[in-house]
């Protein structure tokens, strides 16, 4: 019964990007994200009210899961279930009555906000009016500072609404805010938080994997099929890229010095990822690279990865330690996927201790002899695309990829 009354979702979104005079495409964006993510759990629309945006629930919504996709929405700073109540004192105590009817608890709070300047009350006069009500209903005391029970007062123009229980959301801005960026993702740990990162910053973003085929098997691939699908549940739609990186490599090979590997794959990578992002329009790469994490991520090789890109090749995570992107890929949901063991193509014909100090002239003198627009061309036409829906509406589509035969599975091997 209570619950059927409790048929709006009251969001939130964070202040920040109010800033920056777009504010109409930011809610439009917000809005939009919301309501594809929660197709299926029973919402009748959402809407925009002045500073929110509330959420109309239909009499059999799913509120735990409703809950559960919200909490996934950059651009959310927190939401809650709310009882709607027409818009004068009276109305609005009886719906708080109704709100805490029921409960049991030590102490409690009314915290008030009015968005509605011409409300002829003020917001401690209406917490203050609608606290006394409560307080008699619950007979427990009020504690401003340190609350059981907190009861959230919204007074908007055309109507208010009373909630109980904010719950927050991971903040940032609403995907698609920032524009399309081309995020390179690894099986490892770092790369997908830095692409959740990038995410909630607002981009929207295409991953592009690259694999040891025809040298090595398909485990990376599975593992970034798998980091994908979680992603997805941020963006709501995604393409991956697969890309056999086996033959860049063992040309790479041929012509450069072994400690020289690694960072000369790199550069390929980078150069194959913008091709595929000038494709699809997207203005940027991401990486999960952290400063001096491990031999090809110091500043000179880092610089020399650079040099590959003509776009601005953005690094997330560049100033956190190992210790800290860690903690974030097990609160994501990442973590588990990306310590499953793999055959890393990165691995592949390169020496335990890579150069740490390469310059721009070694690189280009060592890529002289290589036939790199035939190379990228090559990378490319052994590329297949998965597609990935949230929610998922049914399996994944994809390219020849999943028939196709895994052959060789050496590592680590000089050819
Ligand atoms: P990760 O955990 O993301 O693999 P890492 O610390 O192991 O990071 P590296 O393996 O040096 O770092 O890779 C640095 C970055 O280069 C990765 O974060 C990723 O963005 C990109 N990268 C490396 N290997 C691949 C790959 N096989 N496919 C796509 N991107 C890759
Ligand atoms: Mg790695």
């Amino acid at each position: 019964m209570v619950f059927e009354r409790m048929n709006r979702v009251v969001i939130h979104y964070h202040e920040i990007a109010l800033k920056r005079g777009n504010r109409s495409s930011f809610v439009t964006q917000l809005a939009d994200n919301i309501n594809g993510i929660l197709r299926g759990t029973g919402i009748r629309r959402v809407r925009a009210a002045p500073g929110r945006l509330i959420v109309h629930l239909k009499p059999q919504a799913d509120w735990p899961e409703i809950s559960r996709r919200l909490h996934w929405v950059f651009g959310i700073a927190n939401y809650a279930l709310a009882f709607r109540s027409r818009r004068n004192i009276d109305d609005i105590t009886a719906t708080a009555l109704e709100a805490v009817d029921g409960r049991r608890c030590a102490s409690f709070a009314i915290r008030t906000r009015r968005a509605d300047k011409g409300f002829p009350m003020q917001s401690p006069e209406i917490s203050t009016i609608v606290g006394r009500a409560v307080q008699d209903r619950l007979q427990t005391r009020v504690d401003l500072d340190n609350p059981e029970l907190t009861v959230n007062i919204e007074v908007l123009p055309r109507e208010a609404f009373v909630s109980l229980e904010r719950l927050p959301g991971p903040g940032g801005l609403p995907v698609g805010s920032s524009g399309l960026a081309v995020s390179l993702l690894s099986g490892g740990i770092d790369s997908p938080v830095a692409a959740y990162r990038m995410m909630g910053r607002g981009c929207r973003l295409e991953f592009v994997h690259f694999h040891g085929a025809p040298y090595q098997d398909r485990t990376s691939r599975d593992k970034v099929t798998e980091l994908t699908r979680l992603l997805t549940r941020h963006q709501l739609h995604s393409r991956l890229h697969l890309v056999a990186f086996g033959e860049v490599q063992r040309q790479i090979v041929t012509a450069v010095r072994r400690p020289f590997r690694v960072v000369l794959y790199r550069r390929m990578m980078v150069r194959i990822a913008e091709t595929i992002a000038a494709k699809i329009g997207a203005g940027a790469l991401v990486t999960g690279e952290s400063l001096g994490q491990v031999a090809s991520q110091t500043l000179a090789n880092l610089t020399v990865v650079e040099h590959a890109a003509t776009l601005p090749l953005l690094r997330p995570l560049i100033g956190m330690d190992k210790n800290e992107i860690t903690a974030q890929a097990e609160r994501i949901g990442t973590y588990e996927i990306s310590i499953q063991p793999d055959q890393d193509c990165c691995q592949l014909f390169v020496p335990r201790h890579p150069t740490t100090r390469m310059t721009v002239d070694e690189a280009l003198e060592a890529e002289a002899t290589l036939d790199i627009p035939g190379m990228i061309e090559h990378a490319l036409s052994e590329t297949v695309q998965m597609e990935f829906e949230f929610p998922e509406t049914s399996s994944i589509k994809s390219g020849p990829l999943l028939t196709s035969p895994v052959v060789g599975t050496a590592t680590g091997e000089e050819l």
